[in-house]
């Protein structure tokens, strides 16, 4: 069994989940870059391992339940153990309501939110049995106060916050935490196409009057996994540079 702490990171190939698995293997993670295309991947494992970090490559489409369940299961007969699991990958797929489609609608949740249900079912048993799990889950400050156009990517990030709740009541007693890191407006493929006067808008709106970076979330998911965040469970932690203060 690997000594190191084991941390599964969805959608590591690129934007907040790089940083994120960047950040884990600099805390002495092994990490697990799992997301659909590989070649990205297997570059960030270089990158890693040239920092002197470790980490393994999983190509995974996370909409695809059976293939996710297998993956993390994989992982756990390769490497022993499961202590972190970070759900991050995620999709948007906009619209106004009048002219969303059953598939936009049904994309968006299956990769969003039933990925996350999927990850976690695959991930408890191990973490019970190690008496240890850390699961940390990336939603939006979409799915809080709600974002014109994302009536199915607020629901599905709406919704990580009660099954997150849920099942941090559920695994409490046996070392696992479950939270939610919302996210504000971070600088990454996902926000590259804003127009200006809608980025310099939403500036304005920031107590900070700046977007985020990646490396901003990737803190806050740093401390959620840490040993030392035992007490911490079932809380959404908002890194937004002062939008919503909800
Ligand atoms: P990016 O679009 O930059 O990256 C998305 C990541 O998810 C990629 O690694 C992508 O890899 C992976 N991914 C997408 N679909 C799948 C799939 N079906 N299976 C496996 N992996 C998949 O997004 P961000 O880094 O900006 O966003 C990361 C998370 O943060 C998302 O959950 C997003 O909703 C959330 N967020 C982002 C905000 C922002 O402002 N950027 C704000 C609030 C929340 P690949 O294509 O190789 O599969």
């Amino acid at each position: 069994m690997t000594e190191q702490r084991v941390a599964f990171v969805t959608g590591a190939s690129r934007g907040i989940g790089r940083a994120i698995a960047e950040r884990l293997a600099a805390d002495g993670r092994h990490v697990v870059l799992a997301s659909r295309s590989q070649a990205p991947l297997n570059d960030l494992k270089s990158s890693i391992e040239s920092n002197g970090g470790a980490a393994s490559v999983c190509a995974v489409d996370v909409g695809d339940g059976e293939a996710l369940a297998g993956a993390i299961e994989g992982v756990v007969k390769d490497l022993g153990r499961l202590d972190i699991l970070v759900n991050n990958a995620g999709i948007t797929r906009d619209n106004l309501i009048l002219r969303m489609s059953d598939e936009e609608f049904d994309e968006v949740m299956r990769v969003n939110m039933r990925s996350a249900f999927v990850a976690c079912r695959a991930a408890a048993r191990p973490m019970m049995k190690g008496r240890f799990g850390r699961i940390v889950s990336i939603a939006s400050t979409s799915g809080l106060v709600g974002n014109a156009g994302q009536a199915n990517y607020a629901a599905s990030k709406a919704a990580l916050v009660g099954f997150t709740r849920t099942i941090a009541r559920e695994l409490g007693t046996k070392g696992v935490t479950a939270n939610v890191v919302a996210p504000g407006y971070i600088e990454t493929d996902m926000t590259k196409d804003l127009p200006q006067p809608v980025v310099d808008h939403i500036k304005g709106l920031l107590a900070v009057r700046d977007l985020g970076k990646p490396t901003d979330i990737a803190a806050a998911v740093s401390y959620v996994s840490s040993d030392e965040a035992g007490y911490l469970t079932g809380q959404v932690i908002t890194v937004d540079g002062g939008m919503t203060m909800v």
